[in-house]
């Protein structure tokens, strides 16, 4: 097929300081189509890929694109391999919890980390996970408007998108949200 490209797109990074917001869960989600309930704490950079095929229409239509994934460590003493790990990524999800406003406050502070060390042309997409918990019997208020995010994402030219880790909604949206925004620099 003509127009089966196939490109390597290094380290687009999963990065937020704050533990507990789903990165783990969306990078497994993604790649092994699993939820864990218990996962272990991030305790380093862990690694997965994943292989998406880009939908049309536009020109990238049909392009395979393979998406390697760093899962930052979330503690202070890890901040001079996530340093080292920006250097190079393609992309970059800032990943909060909807229920979390604190989370969602931290984002601007991981921003400015990605801004600092990260490449000029990264791609970020903002992400708010755990949807699922404001959903159906048993919800639990949002602490995050979804428009709220979005004019944040807005004006800091970001794209955004809600997702959930344990049901996988939106998540394979946002990874290929990425991928299009990242081979659309190329
Ligand atoms: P990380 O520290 O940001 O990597 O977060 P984890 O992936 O370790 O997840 C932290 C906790 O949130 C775990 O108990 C997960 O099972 C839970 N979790 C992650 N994503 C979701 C989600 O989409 N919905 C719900 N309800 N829980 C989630």
């Amino acid at each position: 097929d003509s127009k089966l490209r196939r490109l390597e797109y290094g380290k687009p990074c999963v990065a937020l300081r704050d533990a507990a917001v789903g990165k783990s869960s969306l990078l497994v989600r993604l790649t092994d189509q699993r939820f864990l309930a218990n996962p272990d704490p991030t305790l380093g950079v862990e690694f997965g890929s994943k292989l998406l095929t880009l939908q049309g229409p536009g020109p990238h239509e049909g392009t395979v694109v393979k998406l390697q994934c760093w899962d930052t460590a979330g503690t202070e003493s890890f901040r001079s391999i996530t340093r080292s790990y920006y250097r190079g990524a393609a992309g970059c999800l800032l990943v909060y919890d909807v229920t979390s406003r604190k989370s969602f406050d931290n984002v601007r502070m991981w921003l400015a980390d990605v801004r600092a060390h990260a490449d000029a042309h990264v791609s970020c997409i903002l992400v708010g996970n755990k949807v699922d918990l404001c959903e159906g019997d048993g919800a639990i208020p949002r602490a995050v408007p979804k428009e709220l995010a979005q004019q944040f994402a807005n004006d800091e030219g970001l794209l955004f998108t809600e997702a959930s880790a344990r049901s996988g909604d939106g998540v394979e949206d946002a990874f290929m949200r990425a991928a299009e925004e990242i081979i659309g620099k190329v």
